[in-house]
């Protein structure tokens, strides 16, 4: 099927990052909120994201002014009727993405796929209650969403193949490598990742190492390019927790049991970045280890 209307539901952090890469790879974008002040904001990042591009010369004067050009921001979800593909990715609440979908498929033609963003609903469940689980899948992005070559594409256990295949194409077109996920908790980055950062925060709670001697064992250790403890960080420890949470309740093996410690910062309000501090302070000039 021929996708040339994107509808892009939420225009928050992922929200406005989805609507730029789509525009840029030449679809015409509705960008959808229930708040005109995130709609504002998200037009403004994009241009920003944009111009960095430039900056960077992995684009032109020309093609930043097209893509911008071919993003139209709305309150109303109706205004998204005529869209080939919706990319759900409002706030991470069932209940929110249920109202979404009910609200907008009276709308929209039989033939639309709907995707959803999420990081930890069931696909399944999510497709379950639309009139078409056969046109629905998780299409999951990574976060910063212009720069991170990923995609998960997520089946849920009605997709059918040809939505599938469409939604591959639709990845290489925004010029993004996709990998295939079933529909199990936190599919494949964040299975892998989280319990990775929550053996960091362990590895922290037993002493074994300091935040510095921690991250630095994993940069230098294992090259890689943040330590576990930097990066718990920038995700969010709230998210981490969550994310924790939705492993080991759906998976139901202990394994996956949120280190205390965790708990312990995300109850003190030190979650990270976003709040100045987290295992680090980012109060001064250089971030400090809190422990
Ligand atoms: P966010 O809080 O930055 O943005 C959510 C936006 O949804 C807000 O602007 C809010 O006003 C809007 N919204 C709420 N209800 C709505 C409705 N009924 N209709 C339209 N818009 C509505 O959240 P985010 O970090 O951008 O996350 C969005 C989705 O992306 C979530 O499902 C999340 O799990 C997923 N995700 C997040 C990350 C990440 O790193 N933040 C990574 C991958 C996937």
């Amino acid at each position: 099927m021929e996708i040339q209307r994107v509808g892009v539901i939420g225009a928050g952090q992922m929200g406005n990052g989805i609507a730029h890469v789509f525009a840029l790879a030449g679809y015409d974008v509705r960008l959808n909120d229930v708040s005109q002040e995130a709609l504002e904001n998200a037009v403004l990042v994009i241009g920003r994201n944009l111009d960095r591009q430039v900056r960077r010369q992995a684009i032109t004067e020309d093609e930043k002014a097209a893509a911008l050009a071919r993003i139209v921001t709305t309150v109303k979800s109706e205004d998204l009727g005529d869209s080939d593909l919706i990319v759900e990715s409002a706030t991470e609440r069932e209940e929110v993405k249920r109202a979404i979908f009910d609200n907008l498929i009276p709308h929209l033609s039989p033939e639309a796929i709907l995707t959803t963003n999420t990081s930890s609903i069931s696909i399944t469940r999510l497709g379950a209650a639309t009139d078409r689980p056969g046109k629905f899948m998780g299409l999951h992005f990574m976060n910063p969403v212009p720069l991170m070559q990923l995609v998960e594409l997520i089946r849920g256990i009605a997709t059918e193949e040809q939505t599938f295949e469409t939604m591959k194409g639709v990845v290489a077109r925004l010029g993004k490598t996709s990998a295939n996920a079933e529909d199990f908790p936190a599919f494949i980055v964040n299975r892998i990742l989280l319990p990775m950062i929550n053996e960091a925060v362990y590895t922290l709670y037993e002493g074994v190492g300091t935040v510095d001697s921690i991250d630095t064992a994993m940069k230098l250790g294992a090259n890689h390019p943040m330590g576990p403890l930097e990066l718990a960080d920038f995700i969010g420890l709230d998210t981490c927790l969550a994310i924790m949470n939705v492993l080991h309740d759906g998976l139901a093996d202990t394994k996956y049991r949120p280190c205390p410690l965790m708990v312990k910062y995300v109850e003190a309000g030190w979650l990270g970045r976003k709040a100045g501090r987290g295992f680090y302070d980012y109060r001064g000039e250089t971030p400090m280890p809190t422990r």
